[in-house]
């Protein structure tokens, strides 16, 4: 999938958690950075192809890209799977309480969680194309939905961008009309 497809996908991803495990308030830099993180989340397991975001937008990134695609493995490789989640979950975390002292108001367990959730939704969307993802690594097998790989999504293709996204769209439509009282009360409950 496109990092925009991703994108929205860890948004959307996000606005389900909330629903479930809304929080009774949240201090607003705790909010943004959360928002900032589920983003981050939802692009991170890209980070082992030379043309992902971070790496197009950085100085000679194409090359750090390259060297990080190769310490992963290659593409839909090791930060594709759960042992890779399992592996950017530690680092995450250990960042976040590196950084604590920094942001100490920030509630770093809401980041993570927002940085897990943005993840999750980057393999999952994943597994809705051709390629599959291999979740269970080290078996090598890659998982795809539906499991007829000539049914799923070719990234970047009509089907992505006229199916794919425009679902996402009216899935978050429906989650913030359904549930607008929630998302309001949450906002009222942004404090300083
Ligand atoms: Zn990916």
């Amino acid at each position: 999938m496109t990092a925009r497809t991703h994108d929205l996908a860890a948004a959307t991803a996000l606005a389900v958690a909330v629903l479930v495990w809304a929080p009774e308030s949240i201090r607003l830099s705790t909010l943004l950075i959360a928002l900032l993180a589920n983003q981050l989340g939802g692009i991170t397991p890209d980070i082992d192809q030379p043309t992902a975001p971070l790496w197009r937008n950085l100085p000679e990134g194409h090359f750090i890209g390259k060297a990080f695609g190769k310490l992963l493995g290659g593409h839909r490789f090791i930060s594709h799977s759960l042992l890779g989640l399992g592996l950017f979950a530690y680092l995450s975390n250990l960042l976040l309480h590196f950084l604590h002292p920094l942001m100490p108001h920030v509630d770093i367990r809401l980041v993570w969680w927002s940085f897990l959730i943005g993840y999750i939704s980057h393999l999952v969307m994943d597994s809705l194309t051709k390629e599959g993802v291999p979740w269970l690594l080290p078996i090598p097998f890659k998982f795809g939905v539906p499991p007829l790989r000539s049914l799923r999504v070719t990234t970047g293709k009509a089907m992505e961008t006229f199916v794919v996204l425009p679902v996402l769209v009216a899935i978050n439509v429906w989650l913030f009309a359904n549930h607008y009282a929630t998302f309001i009360h949450l906002l009222h409950h942004v404090v300083s």
